[in-house]
């Protein structure tokens, strides 16, 4: 019987450092998987330090290794969509460059989608072991408002790492917005996915290329790909003061009425003006952040451009 085949996709961004030592646990895992066909696909996403380096070398010693490397860094979920467009498997992995993502737990999500007829094998971590108190913190409270806004169920703590059909790839593939939010996607796209709970260990190397302000835009972009509920809300908003100031206009006519037409609450009125202005410029940002990823889909950019990859350095 012919060997199924694992593509194994992994995402590097100045990962020079941990990239041998994840290189060297997927032999592990490739090893006691002896009944396995792989591939390893390593996304080099415009890194700086010797990444490619590396790369070339593994690829010249170990024909399961691929790479694509970026002519810049175009960021993860670019990666993982080169990844998804190029792997050949009859399974597909996305797994981090820095051991966050156990190469060894393929071996369980692969027994999940195998024997327990799933049709994809996620990781997720709902206690958020592993992030610091901060970023615990707000990933909670992100999720909670992403999980009430959104028709897309989202996993608390879900991560990228998971082992998936082919139909389920394709799928994702047939997904081609410019501004990717996977998490939602993978969501969107449906399919039996068993949820496996673990610790989300330390990076083994390296720093962390996500900072609080590219997370918190990464959230943001979530929203906007998932959910129009910031764009009901304004409407909303926009009714609740309409009312409110019908409501001081009666008042202030039977006021002036009963009272006459005192020339006075100036500084009232400046802090109302103010304020719906505020009300009205936020809400504008809103509309404006939906228009503004309307325009980038519209011009269909790439999502990525190749500087280079291993079949080059094959043929040379
Ligand atoms: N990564 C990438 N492009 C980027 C940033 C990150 O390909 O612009 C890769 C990175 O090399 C790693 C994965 O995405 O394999 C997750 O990044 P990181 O570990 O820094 O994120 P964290 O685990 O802290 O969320
Ligand atoms: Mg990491």
């Amino acid at each position: 019987m012919k060997k199924e085949k694992i593509s194994i996709i992994v995402p590097c961004y100045n990962e020079e450092e941990s990239l041998p030592i994840v290189y060297k646990e997927l032999n592990k895992v490739s090893k006691e998987m002896s009944y396995i066909n792989f591939e390893y696909l390593f996304i080099d996403d415009g890194s700086k330090d010797k990444t490619l380096n590396i790369l070339r070398k593994l690829a010249k010693k170990d024909k399961r290794v691929r790479y694509i490397s970026f002519s810049r860094n175009f960021g993860k979920e670019s990666g993982m969509y080169a990844g998804l467009e190029n792997v050949t498997g009859d399974y597909v992995a996305i797994m981090d460059a820095d051991n966050q993502d156990p190469p060894n737990m393929l071996k369980i999500m692969y027994f999940s989608i195998k024997e327990e007829g799933y049709d994809c094998a996620a990781l997720c971590s709902p206690n958020y072991f592993g992030y610091n108190k901060i970023r615990k913190f707000f990933t909670k409270v992100w999720y909670n408002i992403f999980g009430k806004i959104s028709s897309t169920y989202q996993v608390p703590g879900a991560r990228d790492f998971r082992l998936m059909k082919r139909k389920m790839v394709n799928s994702i593939i047939k997904m081609q917005e410019y501004n990717r939010y996977s998490k939602g996607i993978f969501s969107f796209v449906g399919f039996k996915t068993k949820w496996i709970d673990y610790n989300i260990p330390n990076r083994i190397a390296g720093t962390s290329k996500f900072n609080f302000w590219k997370l918190f835009k990464y959230g943001i972009e979530g929203i906007i790909a998932f959910s129009t509920a910031p764009l009901v809300m304004s409407a909303i908003v926009g009714l609740i003061f309409c009312l409110i100031a019908f409501a001081a206009i009666i008042l202030i006519i039977t006021k002036t009425l009963i009272y006459g037409d005192p020339v006075n609450g100036w500084p009232s009125l400046v802090c109302i003006i103010i304020f719906v202005s505020g009300v009205q410029l936020f809400f504008l940002g809103v509309i404006g952040m939906y228009i503004s990823r309307l325009y980038l889909e519209v011009k269909q950019r790439p999502k990525y451009i190749i500087s280079e990859t291993e079949k080059d350095d094959r043929n040379d």
